[in-house]
């Protein structure tokens, strides 16, 4: 018997991709990493939350992270990605979803993801209202090839799943 709420389970991919550029904070899973260069973007650029953001909302057929919030609009400058996760989960929320799991792919050459692994799942569990061991995050490098190899920008693939009673 499922439990209440867990009737159905829905999955969601998402993607981002950023530009690297210097004198920009580079941020992923809401973690500042000290690196010699950030990501450009209207927001904090912030790959990891966009791709997830998106892979949650896509699971509900909730639209998606730029209908949310438009780079159009000013108020969306610079702001948290965190922030903008969390109303996500608020928004699929209303609809009777909760996320049960996440997992994460970034792509890049540079820096290295495993020193801050943990914080990262720690932050997204903290905003998906979940535990750690519920996020996974990995690093994967693109073997020199590419955009992604000329080290040009990262690109950042997720996948969630959620629970729901509908
Ligand atoms: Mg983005």
């Amino acid at each position: 018997m499922p439990r209440d709420g867990d009737a159905t389970i829905r999955v969601g991919i998402g993607y981002d991709s950023h530009r690297f550029a210097p004198g920009r904070p580079l941020t992923l899973g809401g973690v500042l990493i000290p690196a010699e260069v950030g990501l450009l973007g209207h927001s904090d650029a912030d790959a990891i939350c966009h791709a997830v953001t998106d892979a949650i909302l896509g699971a509900a057929g909730l639209g998606d992270i730029g209908e949310m919030f438009p780079d159009t609009d000013p108020a969306n400058k610079d702001r948290d990605s965190i922030g903008m996760l969390e109303a996500a989960v608020k928004r699929i929320a209303t609809a009777g979803y909760r996320v049960h799991q996440v997992d994460v792919s970034v792509v890049a050459e540079s820096p290295r993801l495993s020193p801050h692994r943990e914080k990262i799942r720690a932050r997204l569990a903290s905003a998906l209202g979940i535990e750690s061991a519920s996020v996974s995050v990995k690093g994967k490098s693109n073997e020199g090839m590419g955009w992604i190899g000329r080290k040009e920008g990262l690109a950042c693939i997720a996948v969630a799943t959620l629970k729901g009673n509908r």
